[in-house]
């Protein structure tokens, strides 16, 4: 038996609850999960595809009794969504959550959080680019990494119990503070979003290359730009609004190394590219090396259709 909460409840129904959800299942780590998202297509999608053992129609129902409360929905709707089930938390819950950035939805989560109910933010570092509950499938967090970000007093066997959810689901855990968090997922996700989303809209306006080719030629590097930057629009306004600071800092220094490979590229300077892109590739080989890509060529597609 691999259970460790008799009752999980999912509010917000997207990728991630849904994958949550199917993951959940595959191991048996729940006597039940009840799920909840705000509109009535949603709980009615959620319904059809079997999407949860009860899908309630408020988000007190579905955490009233429960074990564990997850908090599924964009960063920025955090505060409102736990301000409005606090009241129902059973004492001796775990209410966690999975939000891309950490402090602001910790500032904003936190004071709705009764007392003898634990709080544990965590962030599973997995997802597509798609969205919905009918886009979660039980591998998203295979092998992939969640970081637990508990504050300093939190009660060890809440910890415990969350973390061996999350391994039975397939990740590997770790536990991070929540500015480091922010600032370490400013470089590996945050500021790369901006980028590809810059890059797309770049392509989308020089007017001297055609839509056409550039949907055509897009297997040279700029189609794993539009797979990225087709990511939820939602979800990516609330994480730049809430990590704004470790952005900029990070945007800072990328506009900084910017300047210097085009003032390189302008006099010739072959040797400074050379160093740089090798310096680089390291990069990408200790990515492969921890096991967080694949180095098949073409990044693997058709091995991984869904990601
Ligand atoms: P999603 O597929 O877009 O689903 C979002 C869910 O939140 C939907 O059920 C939606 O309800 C609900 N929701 C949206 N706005 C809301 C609001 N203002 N109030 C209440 N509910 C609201 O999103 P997701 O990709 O699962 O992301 C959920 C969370 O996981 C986000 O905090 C995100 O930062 C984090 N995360 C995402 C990824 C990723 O790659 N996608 C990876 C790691 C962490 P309706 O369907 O009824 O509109």
């Amino acid at each position: 038996m691999n259970k460790v909460y008799d009752r999980v409840a999912l509010i917000g129904l997207g990728l991630i609850a849904s994958s949550m959800f199917w993951a959940i299942k595959r191991a048996g780590l729940a006597g039940e999960v009840t799920g909840y998202a705000r509109s009535q297509e949603t709980r009615d999608t959620a319904r059809r595809i079997g999407l949860c053992d009860r899908v309630c129609d408020s988000a007190s129902e579905a955490t009233e009794g429960a074990d564990l409360v997850v908090l599924c929905v964009p960063v920025g709707a955090m505060g409102e969504v736990a301000a409005d089930l606090a009241p129902a938390l059973k004492p001796g819950a775990t209410v966690s959550d999975v939000g891309s950035v950490k402090r602001a939805v910790i500032d904003a989560v936190a004071p709705h959080i009764p007392a003898g109910v634990h709080f544990i933010p965590a962030h599973p570092l997995a997802g597509t680019e798609h969205s919905g509950p009918e886009s979660g499938f039980e591998s998203l967090f295979d092998n992939r990494w969640c970081l637990l970000v508990p504050d300093k007093g939190a009660d060890e066997q809440a910890i415990a119990a969350l973390q061996k959810l999350w391994q039975g689901m397939g990740s590997n855990v770790d536990r991070m503070d929540p500015d480091h968090h922010d600032l370490v997922l400013a470089v590996t996700s945050h500021a790369p979003h901006l980028i590809a989303y810059t890059m797309v809209g770049v392509a989308d306006d020089l007017s001297r290359v055609t839509d056409s080719e550039v949907i055509q030629y897009s297997a040279a590097g700029f189609r794993d730009f539009t797979r990225i930057a087709a990511s939820d629009p939602t979800m990516w306004r609330d994480v730049f609004l809430a990590n704004k600071d470790a952005t900029l800092e990070i945007l800072g220094r990328f506009t900084e190394e910017l300047f210097a490979l085009q003032r390189a590229i302008r006099r010739g300077d072959g040797a400074h590219l050379h160093d740089y892109f090798t310096r680089t590739r390291q990069i990408r080989r200790g990515i492969i090396e921890a096991g967080q890509d694949t180095d098949a060529p073409d990044f693997g597609r058709g091995q991984t259709p869904k990601d």
